[in-house]
């Protein structure tokens, strides 16, 4: 027998109340590609909005294997023990080809996952990271509303993911681990400048004193940046996400970092700008997905594409007559 859909009011009131059953069906619904369970995301989240953005949020960000998981882990649960509700969530680029995630995988997080003040989703599908991105944008206005303080969001350290998760955070977190002695080689210097904090992790065993090295050696490296409009220094420490040695500084950081944006308000100022930014996003990621879907536009794609190969068009010219050709159709579906 078919689900008794709960209705706009019921989603409300279940997240307020902290009904995790009720949180999880909300994003299953802002994750949908159905127009009418968007447009339903969308009351809920209005909804919600006068009783989010009252949490901290943490971006963490790394290669495959440098831990990620395991630092979660450790991490979440020194902030559950500290009386705090944490989320976990995940922009994975790679579960738009795979459908399917390995980023905020709840069999990675075993401990945390039992418990009852951590909330672990992974990541939607999508057909662009635009669209994933949105989605986990729009899930951490749900979880704040259900009475989540601490968000933590997950993403691999590969591609543009890391960009889209730093502009929805406030403190914006990069994992690495210590190599075979020149640090700085193939991290790009973007993810560097994002960066509030570096951290060395599996600095434990025979690793620690690489470690560190490491971490002397990105110091140096972090004071060749410009400040930064926060005010903030990035900092640079070690930890071992399985010993728990250093897991708990990486927290006092993040208190500090606290108390100096909120201080200085640039940690507001922040949150205004990221609000522009989404709603900027959306719109041009609506606009693609709207122009790509428009079956007029799909029919003359691959012709176009030929003669531009060819020749025969120039590129401009031929996105100028695709681009006329999607707002004439919308203007004439209009008037119909
Ligand atoms: P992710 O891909 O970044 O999420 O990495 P995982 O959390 O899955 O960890 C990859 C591997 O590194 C696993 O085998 C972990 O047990 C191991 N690992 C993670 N953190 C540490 C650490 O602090 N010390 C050591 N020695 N191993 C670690």
């Amino acid at each position: 027998f078919r689900k008794i859909q709960p209705s706009i009011n019921d989603l409300v009131v279940g997240i307020l109340a902290r009904n995790i059953t009720t949180l999880s069906r909300a994003i299953t619904l802002v994750e949908s590609t159905n127009s009418i369970h968007l447009a339903k995301a969308n009351e809920v989240i209005n909804a919600c909005l006068p009783y989010a953005g009252k949490s901290m949020r943490i971006g963490i960000t790394g290669v495959p294997g440098v831990g990620k998981s395991t630092f979660i882990e450790a991490f979440g649960k020194i902030l559950t023990s500290l009386g705090k509700k944490v989320a976990v969530l995940a922009v994975d680029p790679s579960s738009t080809i795979s459908h399917g995630s390995i980023l905020g995988d709840k069999t990675r997080m075993e401990e945390l996952v039992k418990d009852k003040n951590a909330y672990i989703r992974p990541s939607a599908s999508g057909e662009t990271l635009g669209g994933v991105a949105r989605k986990t944008r729009e899930t951490i206005t749900l979880c704040e509303a259900a009475g989540f303080d601490t968000i933590i969001i997950e993403t691999v350290g590969v591609g543009q993911s890391e960009t889209a998760v730093h502009s929805m955070v406030d403190f914006f977190l990069l994992l690495k681990i210590s190599g075979a002695g020149d640090e700085l080689q193939g991290i790009k210097r973007g993810i560097m400048e994002m960066a509030d904090a570096i951290v060395i992790n599996k600095a434990d065993g025979d690793n620690i004193k690489k470690a560190q090295f490491a971490k002397m050696e990105f110091n140096r490296a972090l004071h060749l940046f410009p400040a930064k409009n926060s005010g903030w220094t990035p900092t640079t420490s070690t930890c071992s996400s399985i010993t728990h040695e250093g897991i708990s500084t990486v927290w006092e950081t993040i208190e500090q970092f606290l108390i100096l944006t909120k201080e200085n308000n640039s940690f507001y100022t922040k949150r205004k700008e990221q609000n522009q930014y989404w709603m900027l996003e959306t719109i041009n990621e609506y606009l693609k997905t709207s122009f790509y879907n428009q079956s007029e536009i799909q029919n003359l794609l691959e012709s176009t594409k030929k003669a531009v190969q060819n020749d025969e068009i120039s590129p401009f010219a031929a996105a100028q007559l695709l681009l006329d050709k999607y707002f004439h159709t919308a203007d004439s579906n209009k008037k119909e």
